[in-house]
Formats: structure tokens, sequence, C-alpha cells
């Protein structure tokens, strides 16, 4: 007997098969993101009229090029993992060129303001590391549990085997012997969950198989080379109808036969069948008729998104050399992680601070731009006059993201994963936070073919 997936694979399988070129159905796309943008162009392919809904005046979503800051720096989705097969696919057919990034600069440790070269770490007294973690370097403090990680890549997360890992992964790892000097380490630089308690392990231990399926490939990641953006805009270029621009939606409406969707501005388009793409906190202020089923608005309200800051800058000069400290940084303080590479040339680079989860609280409002600068040249005082602050940008604050990534808080995923995408009669929802098999831009894009393809039967 076939199960689910099986069914959906056949069902797709023949849906692809036999262009439906016959009867070209009308479908809109809220949100020309990854998701959004594959799910319109299989549907395109199909012989589908299609129209794609964007709120902002550019496509891409999360991915999103400083295309003003020399280098190009990625603000939103940098790695292209060799496991991403749709991702890859589209870059070759849209023939978008990829390279492999240049090596971020050496990083070195900060632990409570203590600088610790990486190669000092295990017999530092700054390390407050104990036993058997004690030579395990910060950012890969997760590398002991994952050795035996029960959860294997793709889909195997949430498919209801993995009740039992659906804990807070403090309580997880406090088990296996992680102290609480161990547990802070790990939460500095979370990037699944604002607050480590409010992490699933099932959650960390499903990126932690993702990433090592990815690893085992033995092939480099890639990204696009003149920015990552250029892949959505050239999927955006490729449909037969390009996304109509500052279309914010605010309501949709089930009608006879199919939907309707109004936008701020008080334009209507309507169409018989809608793929959704909108993460979840600005699918909260959409406005549903009929409204949805209970489950859905439930797991709408639950589940939360990652926050993270980034502070871009550009350095003229490189300021570590004098000293001969590192250029990157692990740390446990307010800047996160700092990661340097350089730009063509080799005289100039490009720095980011990252910080992560409940440590972006303290770069909210207007003074988040100084206040970060101040951080960073106080951490960082020969970079005074050589380096400068190009962008902030803060992904919760974003109106239309509301954060980087969905998180699976302990119980979220058995409870909400189904519910958040449940599809209606003309109404079939995606984005990253739908995908089953993948993350990040893979995720998206995956989440998008499966819409389409639910379309499609739906339609037929
Ligand atoms: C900082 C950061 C780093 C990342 N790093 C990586 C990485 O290295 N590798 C990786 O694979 N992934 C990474 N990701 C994740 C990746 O960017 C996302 O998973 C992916 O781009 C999500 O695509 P999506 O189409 O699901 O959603 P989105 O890209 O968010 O698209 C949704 C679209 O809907 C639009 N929209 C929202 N509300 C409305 C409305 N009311 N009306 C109309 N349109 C609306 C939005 O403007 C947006 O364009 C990163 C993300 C961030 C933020």
């Amino acid at each position: 007997m076939l199960n689910r997936r099986q069914l959906l694979a056949a069902a797709a399988a023949g849906a692809l098969a036999r262009p439906l070129a016959a009867a070209p159905r009308e479908v809109l796309v809220l949100g020309a993101g990854l998701a959004g943008l594959a799910a319109a162009s299989l549907l395109a392919a199909q012989g589908h009229r299609v129209t794609v809904l964007e709120g902002r005046r550019r496509v891409g979503g999360r991915v999103l090029t400083l295309d003003a800051v020399p280098g190009h720096p990625e603000a939103g989705a940098n790695v292209i993992g060799p496991n991403y097969g749709r991702v890859l696919d589209a870059a070759t057919r849209l023939r978008v060129p990829l390279r492999v990034p240049p090596a971020n600069l050496d990083s070195g440790y900060a632990i409570d303001g203590h600088k610790i070269p990486a190669d000092a770490w295990a017999d530092s007294p700054f390390n407050p590391l104990a036993g058997r973690l004690r030579a395990v370097p910060p950012a890969r403090l997760l590398g002991p549990v994952l050795r035996d990680n029960p959860v294997a890549a793709g889909p195997d997360w949430c498919s209801g085997a993995h009740d039992a890992l659906e804990v807070a992964a403090t309580d997880y790892l406090g088990q296996r012997g992680y102290d609480a000097a161990a547990l802070a380490l790990v939460d500095a630089n979370n990037s699944y969950g604002n607050r480590l308690a409010d992490t699933s392990m099932l959650s960390l231990l499903r990126v932690g198989a993702n990433f090592g399926r990815a690893v085992a490939m033995g092939q480099p990641v890639r990204e696009v080379a003149a920015g990552n953006m250029r892949l959505p805009e050239a999927l955006a270029a490729s449909l037969p109808v390009p996304p109509v621009l500052g279309a914010r939606a605010v309501a949709v409406r089930g009608r006879r036969d199919g939907v309707e969707v109004t936008l701020a501005d008080g334009r209507h388009f309507s169409a018989e069948a809608l793929v959704c793409t909108l993460p979840v906190p600005a699918l909260r202020g959409l406005r549903f008729e009929p409204a949805l089923p209970a489950a859905q608005r439930e797991a709408l309200v639950a589940i939360a998104y990652h926050k993270v800051v980034q502070g871009h800058f550009l350095v003229r000069e490189p300021y570590w050399a004098d000293s001969g400290e590192p250029a990157g940084w692990w740390t446990n303080g307010p800047l996160g992680r700092l990661f340097v590479r350089p730009l063509p040339g080799g005289e100039r680079y490009n720095l980011t601070v990252w910080v992560n989860g409940d440590s972006c609280d303290r770069y909210r409002g207007p003074e988040a731009a100084e206040l970060l600068a101040d951080d960073f040249f106080r951490f960082n005082p020969a970079a005074r006059g050589r380096a400068e602050l190009r962008q902030v940008v803060r992904w919760a604050e974003e109106p239309l993201t509301g954060g980087s990534w969905a998180l699976w808080g302990p119980g979220q995923v058995g409870r909400y994963f189904e519910a958040l995408q449940l599809p209606g009669d003309r109404l079939f929802f995606a984005g990253e936070h739908t995908a089953r098999a993948n993350p990040g831009m893979e995720g998206a894009m995956e989440s998008g073919e499966r819409a389409a393809l639910e379309v499609m039967r739906r339609l037929a």
C-alpha cells in the first residue's frame, strides 16, 4: 500500500507528465519569494495563467543582496548547499552563474570579553567548559550529540516518528552532561530558537542531520556570483507575466469556485485557486473569509520566528593585522559572531556582525545602528577610522517577514506542522515553514512545488 508521500509523488509525476494546456486555469500566488516563484514557474510551465502578488517593491523575500554595499553582502540567504537540487537546477536553467564563495578569514573566540585564539581554546583559562566538552570549540558544541543523531536527513523529523525528541534542548543536553556553562555557550549563538529553553531538540537534530548530509556529499557550498537575489529575479523574469510589485494583500475571500484577494490599496484579484506563501508573522495580518480552521489559527498564533540582526561593515584596512588577532570572532557577548571576507582585489573586506535570538532585543528601535557601531568599536578599537557600518538589517522588524525562519518549540512539530499548512478547497499554503525535506531556500522551492502540484490536482 502506498503511503501519503508516495501517493503525492505518484500524483505529481502524473500531473507533470501531462501538460494541462487544454484547460488553462487562473491561479494567484501570494508572495514572490522562492516558494511563490517556484510554484508560479511550475504552474506557468503547465500552461496555467498565474498572477504573482508581491507586497514589496522587489522580489526575493528573504533572499536579499545588499547591492548598495561594496562586495554586495547577503542580508538574507547566503549559502546554497550541494544538496539543494531545485536551487541548483533553477540557476543552471536560467543561466545564473554560481561560484564557490571566498573563504571567511580565520576566527577566534571572545568569552566574557576575553579574546582567545582558536588554537588556544582548549587550554585557555577563559574557556568555561569542563570534562569531555572542554576541547570542543563553542561553535561545534552540538557535535557530540549529533554523532548519534536519531533523526535522519529529509522529512524524517516531521514524520511523527520522533515525538520523544520534542523536548527543550536544555533538558535533552542537560541529561547528556551539558552543564550550565556549556548550555549558555550553545544558547549564545543558537540559530534555531530565540532562547535555548524554547528550542525543540528535534529541530536542532533536524538541522544537524541535513547539515551532515550536505557535508557527506563532499562538494563545496555555492552562492550566486553576482548576489543571491539574482536567482529570484531570474525566476521572476522567466514567468510569462511578471509579478505585481507593491501588491500587499490584506484579505483572502473564498468564493464559489474560486478565491478573491484584496490588496491594501483596495484592488481585487480573483482566480480559481490561490497559493499563499507568506511567512507566518505576515500571514497573521491577513483576514480570511471563511475563517481558517481552528487548528490552523492556533498554529499561526503559536509559531514564533527567529530573530536575527546583522550589521554590515565595510573594512578599508585590515585593522587586525597589527595585533596579530584573528579578524573573525565567535562571541558570547552582544555582537554574536563576526564574519569577515575579502573583497576582490584583497584590499577591502566585508564584515558582518550576526546576532541571534533574544540578544537582538538590544538592537531594537531607532538607536540600533548607533549602538551596534558603538559595541563594535569598543570590541575592536583598532577598527576606528578603518571600518564603517554601512547597513543594519533587523529581520524581526521587517513587517512582511517578521523574522528569519520558523522556529519549532518543544512539542510544536507534532502539534502544528500539519495544521500550519492545511489546504482549503481552493487555498494552498507554501513557504519555508511548510517544507518537509529541506531547510532554507531549497525548502522554500520544495514547498512551492508541492503546493503547485496540489493546485494542479485540485483543478484537473
Ligand atoms: C538572515 C538569513 C539568512 C539565511 N541564510 C540561509 C542560507 O544560508 N541558506 C538557505 O538555504 N536559506 C537561508 N535563509 C532562509 C531562506 O532565505 C528562506 O528560507 C527562503 O528564502 C524563504 O522563502 P519563502 O518564499 O518561503 O519566503 P519569503 O522569501 O519570505 O517570501 C515571502 C514573500 O511574501 C511577501 N509578502 C509578505 N506579506 C505579504 C502580503 N501581505 N502581500 C503580498 N506579499 C507579501 C514578502 O514580501 C516575500 O517576498 C536565510 C534567511 C535569513 C533571513
